[in-house]
């Protein structure tokens, strides 16, 4: 129950009488007089009717009020999307963003987002041109497909592919790709959301040729092939060879589809790592349509990209719901910058900060554990131990599942052990959170581990001199 406290009251200025003051002023210059105005007032309202007890002192102190719309001010002009470091040793995490763009990549986002573009517009003849210009010969290309398009994320590339190709009409699907993936994209619900009719083939762990042949008729849009990117099926298991199912499909003259989720453009083998599927191999396998990714192994921006027969895709562009689905200039101008860097193949892995990170090898992540060691160890002291360890990164949105990498990174675990360490884990993952750029790991037995991959040595100074206020937030509560 608060007490009215009288003469406290009565001496809280006025807010015009707030807003003369010289670091009023300050405050104005930075964030503007609205701003100013409505963090006084919102600090005064709440000095009327403090939650709890009254105040303690008789008199409002200005230079403290001030002191507190300041604060206020400054939270309150944090952006809500910030950079943070990713050290959970996934790569590709779509809660982080996925791919981080190559600066080429950036260059290009910055001058298309600056000004006017030929965005829609034919500089040769002055005519209305089409925006899928600015990409479509590159990816072909690239991937070796008559046409291609692009759409806002992959999910709308599947959704707008079968709206196109299947609506009211049957979808075979082996059961063993019905797949889901993070962010609610279900393939049978996108299914039900394009018009189409999922029509289930096959067992969870064995679909065969003639499964397809049975169930392929006159009702059947397309035949999709889903590429089970988070999870493998093991053991006793068949499914039918893309060249057979295309094959198949040719001959009953109906589109066969694959979705590749992550689809690389490079053998990955490259990097060390095992085989995935890319567009090109789906496209020689007889696919007529490939979708697939742009912010995952391409290392590009999000977007989703459609590739393969030129008249289906034609079909898909005319869809209004492409129109809907549509990529901005910025998406635009970044997508062609990746790909354009994909036509050096020699340079692109030092080039694309996905593919760089994936390929970084482990001796190279451990002197940079080994170098941060110390002094992460040193504001954390009496209150964690730091430790350089050797852990496994994961690419991450659905690549290569189960494959694990080699990388190095450090161990911190809360000093006090026992009941109450759960409490100072979790005080410790906080305090990284809570840095200037937050610091975010995974929790592996009892302790913090920070995986470096992630953390290139021209960010080292960066991410060193913002562990200042580590050990303050990290200790307890006095
Ligand atoms: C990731 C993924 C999608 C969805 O792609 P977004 O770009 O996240 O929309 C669809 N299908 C598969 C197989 C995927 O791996």
């Amino acid at each position: 129950m608060s007490i009215q406290n009288k003469p406290f009251l009565a001496s809280i200025p006025s807010v015009d009488r707030l807003l003369q003051r010289s670091d009023a002023g300050a405050l104005i210059v930075r964030f503007g007089r609205s701003a100013v105005t409505d963090a006084i007032r919102g600090v005064l309202s709440k000095m009327r009717s403090p939650p709890g007890n009254a105040p303690t002192s008789n008199a409002a102190d200005e230079t403290a009020i001030m002191d507190r719309v300041a604060a206020r001010l400054v939270e309150e002009s944090q952006p809500s999307l910030r950079p943070v470091f990713n050290l959970t040793g996934t790569v590709l995490h779509t809660s982080f963003g996925r791919a981080a763009l190559p600066v080429e990549a950036i260059e290009a986002v910055t001058l298309a987002a600056r000004g006017a573009s030929n965005l829609e517009y034919n500089l040769r003849d002055g005519e209305r041109g089409d925006r899928d210009n600015h990409f479509e010969q590159q990816l072909c290309r690239l991937t070796g497909a008559e046409a291609a398009t692009v759409v806002n994320n992959n999910a709308a590339a599947v959704l707008l592919v079968l709206n196109t190709l299947a609506l009211r009409k049957e979808v075979p699907v082996s059961r063993g790709e019905l797949i889901e993936i993070g962010g609610l994209f279900r393939l049978p619900d996108i299914m039900a959301r394009a018009g189409c009719r999922l029509r289930e083939v096959g067992t969870t762990n064995r679909t065969h040729l003639h499964d397809f042949e049975q169930a392929i008729g006159p009702k059947t849009g397309l035949v999709m092939k889903a590429h089970s990117s988070n999870y493998s099926i093991k053991g006793y298991t068949a499914a039918v060879a893309e060249p057979e199912l295309a094959r198949l499909c040719r001959d009953r003259s109906v589109p066969f589809v694959v979705d590749l989720g992550s689809g690389t453009l490079i053998d990955l083998r490259r990097l060390g790592l095992p085989h995935e599927p890319t567009p090109m191999e789906a496209l020689k396998n007889g696919a007529d349509i490939v979708t697939f990714s742009g912010d995952k192994l391409l290392g590009g921006p999000q977007a989703g990209i459609i590739v393969g027969r030129a008249a289906l895709v034609a079909k898909i562009k005319r869809n209004p719901l492409k129109r809907a689905l549509r990529v901005d200039k910025m998406t635009i101008a970044a997508l062609s910058a990746v790909l354009r860097l994909y036509f050096d193949p020699d340079r692109l892995v030092e080039r694309v900060p996905t593919l760089r990170w994936l390929a970084r090898r482990v001796e190279a992540i451990r002197s940079c554990a080994e170098r941060l060691c110390p002094l992460v160890a040193e504001p954390l002291d009496g209150i964690a131990s730091v430790q350089v360890i050797t852990c496994d990164s994961q690419i991450g949105s659905g690549a290569l599942p189960a494959q694990r990498i080699a990388s190095a990174g450090l161990a911190i675990k809360p000093m006090s052990t026992g009941r109450g360490s759960g409490t100072a884990l979790k005080r410790l993952t906080s305090a990284f959170r809570n840095l200037p750029v937050p610091v975010i790991g995974r929790i592996e037995d009892g302790a913090l581990v920070l995986d470096l991959r992630c953390l290139e040595d021209a960010d080292e100074t960066a991410f060193v001199a913002r562990l200042a206020n580590l050990a303050l937030s990290a200790s307890p509560a006095k």
